[in-house]
């Protein structure tokens, strides 16, 4: 058994963060992961990070870059069982390799949710615009983006940039973006705003070909090439073996330690219950955890 004083789940802000703190804090850690800065690869125009402005992958290796000069190790694998053990927790991977460490630290981020309607398994329905919009480049494509908050909103900006004609479609009256991406969508001629819509079936053969709207009781279907969502998460704690304090949806609920109900086990980022979503909050839960789990590390 491969043993370490931390074990972090996630190599994303909160993951990498984490690393990097828990490393300078004198706790020889393990990272396990998949890509360099998690979710940020999929932000074009990363905003609301202090003193950055750039990229989201950018960001992302420059995480993960420093997390590996201070020495923690990385596997790049998923973690695919955590379990808790005399005296710490048990990680083990596809492999079936085991880790052991005195505590762990949860930054495994939340995964798009899917719309349950007819069709939802045809092709042509992503989650990442700046992954999979290129594929539609050149092509005269309309593409519709479901959801109403600044993910949609992204979504939206760089599926017009590819350039498609973009359809916005939330349920809401009003959208739950904020101001700052409420002014970009406006002015946006590419984009066009379907609001107070439902989208409630995806009709096509082997690929989508068009999205069914219902809008006060009356329905019609767009012709589309794609469609892109952004309606909400569920937590990635799938891992996780164990009985730990969540919330209904499933986000772990943590102390103003950021410890979860298990003691030694830490979450951080957008796998916990909290009230923002952040690449600035995911980094910062992701120092306050690495803290704690030293303190649990050598005082307890
Ligand atoms: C389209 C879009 C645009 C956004 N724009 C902005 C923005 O402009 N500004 C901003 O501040 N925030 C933005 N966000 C939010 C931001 O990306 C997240 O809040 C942030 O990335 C959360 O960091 P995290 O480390 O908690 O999780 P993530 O970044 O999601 O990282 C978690 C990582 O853990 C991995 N993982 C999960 N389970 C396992 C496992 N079992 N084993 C190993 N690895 C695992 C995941 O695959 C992932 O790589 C945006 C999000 C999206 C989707």
């Amino acid at each position: 058994m491969n043993a370490y004083d931390l074990i972090v789940i996630g190599t994303g802000p909160a993951g990498l963060t984490a690393a990097l703190y828990a490393q300078r804090f004198g706790l020889n850690t393990l990272v396990f992961g998949d890509t360099p800065g998690g979710s940020l690869y999929m932000i074009h125009d990363l905003a609301n990070f202090p003193a950055f402005s750039g990229g989201g992958t950018q960001l992302g290796l420059l995480l993960f870059n420093q997390a590996q000069q201070e020495g923690a190790t990385f596997t790049m694998a998923q973690a695919t069982r955590l379990t808790r053990e005399t005296g710490g927790f048990m990680v083990q991977d596809a492999m079936g390799q085991a880790y052991a460490a005195p505590c762990a630290i949860v930054a495994s981020g939340r995964t798009p949710k899917r719309l349950d309607i007819p069709g939802n398994a045809l092709k042509g329905v992503f989650f990442c615009a700046i992954c999979d919009g290129p594929l539609y480049r050149g092509k005269n494509a309309t593409l519709a983006v479901v959801g109403s908050d600044n993910p949609a909103a992204q979504h939206a900006i760089n599926l017009a940039r590819v350039p498609a004609k973009v359809i916005l479609i939330h349920r809401n009256d009003s959208p739950l973006m904020d101001a700052a991406h409420r002014k970009m969508i406006a002015p946006n001629p590419g984009i066009n705003v379907l609001a107070g819509t439902e989208a409630i079936a995806y009709q096509g053969l082997d690929t989508v070909e068009a999205i069914t709207v219902s809008s006060n009781g009356d329905q019609r279907q767009i012709p589309v090439n794609g469609v892109f969502l952004a309606i909400g998460w569920t937590p990635a704690t799938t891992m996780l073996d164990m009985a730990v304090d969540t919330t209904a949806d499933g986000y772990l609920k943590t102390d103003d330690k950021l410890m979860t109900s298990v003691p030694g086990l830490f979450a951080a980022g957008d796998c916990r219950d909290k009230d923002l979503y952040q690449v600035l909050t995911g980094c910062a839960d992701g120092a306050r955890a690495a803290k704690h789990a030293g303190d649990y590390r050598f005082n307890t």
